[in-house]
């Protein structure tokens, strides 16, 4: 499998992967132009292999620009890239037509079971996403789309990944050439030098050597091998240019570890980051794990308010002058502190969830779905939502490939079903203000089930209900030690605010939280009733 991660180029390489970039958006524009057909993206579908020879067969080179050969190749396999998911998304809009009956949702979970049956699966994000523009579609002409070129516009991408897969190689490569020496990664691109190339002198190589990120010596470490990388450009929020070598990782698939009946599952929360049970077919194995993170989002607010501060402070000068690049340069340190931060905790925190669930011989993670932050409805959230839900998304994403290099797989649960549910008896629950105070509230952190009488942390409740889901159970899931069931944990959520310093303490803190919950985990009467 191969695994990615981003590093950042000397400021040198902005102007010509400029240059670069240029280029490539207009002739990916062109592919788009010429593919843009029933029979354009059936040829795409068709195609096996490396995509650029398809399109270098049928495309000619431009006239007014001088691209090497293999440059050429590169960029024709990026903007393949393009028109192959164009053509994945057709397959999937012919393939949802049949189920749909005015509801995305509903069509999605259905496709994703045919799938799933037929032994294809295919993401439940992805398959919702083009629900959702089918919905859409359907509310605004009332009637379905009379093919997919109605449904979906030609896409104008505004941006352009350089793939490097096509080039000769890493010692041989004539686009890219790179190494390792030592904990440093080096190598040289050739890249245009001037604005508009007419001839073989206006690319020239150049050099670059970065220190290795943790994230990539860590996949490295797992017996990985370095291949081609992209190039591309990124925008800053504050504006600035930087240009990014996406570092590829081809890491050995690592046996599946643990028992396939076992899964940690994990529920976000507000007030708690995740709140994650390790569970059976069967039962609840153990107790909730609660991570609580409100000591490092205060830290993550005050930098925030030190960022607007200094943006006030900033814009009192004219912009350019040494005073407002004073008060500019301390902001982007501190929206660097940031990132630290948000990294810290993100790396921390799955580096946990991996542990726990090895320690526990869990085969799956179980992770409740997360919004995305290009979905509609984040946009009037408050700054809390947002804080939480970009820490949850570099979570997952650091999750995934740790638990990858750990032989342990990561299913995202699709919404639904998750949360009102009352995992001990299937009744329909209520979120209440607190254990204390049984008031209803939407956003109450306590759970109760007026049928069976169960009640308990509310994520804790909703990490039970994604377990149930992740296995596809129709059934309560039980848990009961010593013969009496347990209603965890009200003590251990009210310790609010713990502090944070390194990953191991941190784990240790966890488990001590736990701690009494563990012991009677461990204690010989410990019994989990099959139902
Ligand atoms: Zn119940």
């Amino acid at each position: 499998m191969i695994l990615t991660t981003s590093v950042r180029l000397p400021n040198e390489f902005v102007g010509p992967v400029k240059t670069l970039v240029a280029l490539g958006l207009k002739l990916q524009e062109q592919a788009l132009r010429h593919y843009w057909s029933l029979e354009g993206l059936e040829k795409v579908a068709a195609h096996s292999g490396q995509i650029w020879k398809l399109l270098d067969a049928e495309m000619s080179r431009p006239e007014d620009v001088y691209i090497p050969s293999r440059p050429w190749r590169c960029i024709l396999e990026s903007a393949g890239r393009i028109l192959r998911s164009q053509a994945e998304r057709k397959r999937i809009f012919e393939h949802l037509l049949p189920f749909f009956a005015g509801g995305a949702k509903n069509a999605a979970r259905k496709l994703y079971e045919e799938f799933k049956a037929e032994g294809n699966p295919e993401k439940f994000g992805y398959l919702l996403n083009v629900a959702e523009q089918l919905a859409e579609f359907y509310a605004g002409h009332e009637r379905l789309p009379q093919n997919f070129f109605e449904f979906q516009r030609k896409p104008e991408p505004k941006r352009f990944t350089y793939t490097l897969a096509p080039d000769d190689g890493a010692e041989n490569g004539q686009a890219i050439k790179y190494c390792l020496e030592g904990n440093r990664l080096a190598g040289e691109i050739k890249l245009p030098v001037v604005p508009e190339p007419r001839s073989k002198k206006d690319w020239q190589w150049l050099s670059f050597s970065i220190e290795l990120p943790a994230e990539l010596q860590e996949k490295l470490a797992a017996g990985g091998t370095l291949c081609a990388p992209d190039l591309r450009l990124k925008v800053k929020p504050d504006g600035e240019l930087v240009a990014l070598l996406d570092a590829k990782v081809d890491v050995p698939e690592e046996k599946p570890s643990g028992d396939p009946g076992r899964a940690l599952s994990v529920d976000w929360g507000l007030r708690k980051l995740v709140t994650c049970t390790v569970v059976s077919r069967k039962g609840q194995l153990t107790p909730p794990f609660f991570v609580f993170w409100s000591g490092l989002k205060a830290r993550l607010f005050r930098i925030r308010d030190d960022i607007k501060k200094l943006q006030k402070e900033r814009d009192r000068y004219e912009k350019g002058t040494s005073d407002w690049k004073k008060y500019n340069r301390k902001i982007a340190a501190a929206w660097q502190k940031y990132h630290r931060v948000q990294h810290a905790l993100a790396h921390a925190v799955s580096t946990l969830l991996v542990l726990l669930a090895r320690a526990f011989g869990c085969r799956h993670i179980f992770v409740e779905w997360l919004v995305t932050l290009r979905g509609k409805k984040g946009r009037n959230r408050d700054l809390n939502w947002w804080v939480s839900t970009v820490v949850r998304g570099l979570l997952f994403r650091l999750l995934r490939y740790k638990a990858k290099l750990a032989g342990i797989r990561v299913f995202m649960v699709p919404p639904g079903g998750t949360s009102r549910v009352c995992p001990r008896c299937l009744g329909a629950g209520k979120h209440v203000i607190s254990p204390g105070n049984k008031t209803e509230k939407d956003s109450g952190s306590w759970f109760v089930c007026p049928s069976c009488g169960w009640q308990a942390d509310r994520d804790y409740a909703g990490s039970l209900n994604i377990a149930r889901v992740g296995f596809s159970l129709a059934r309560p899931l039980s848990y009961k030690v010593g013969g009496a069931a347990m209603p965890f944990p009200s003590r251990v959520a009210s310790a609010e605010a713990m502090t944070f310093t390194t990953t191991l303490s941190y784990v240790r803190s966890v488990f001590f939280a736990n701690i009494g919950c563990l012991v009677k985990l461990l204690s010989p009467d410990y019994d989990i009733v099959t139902l």
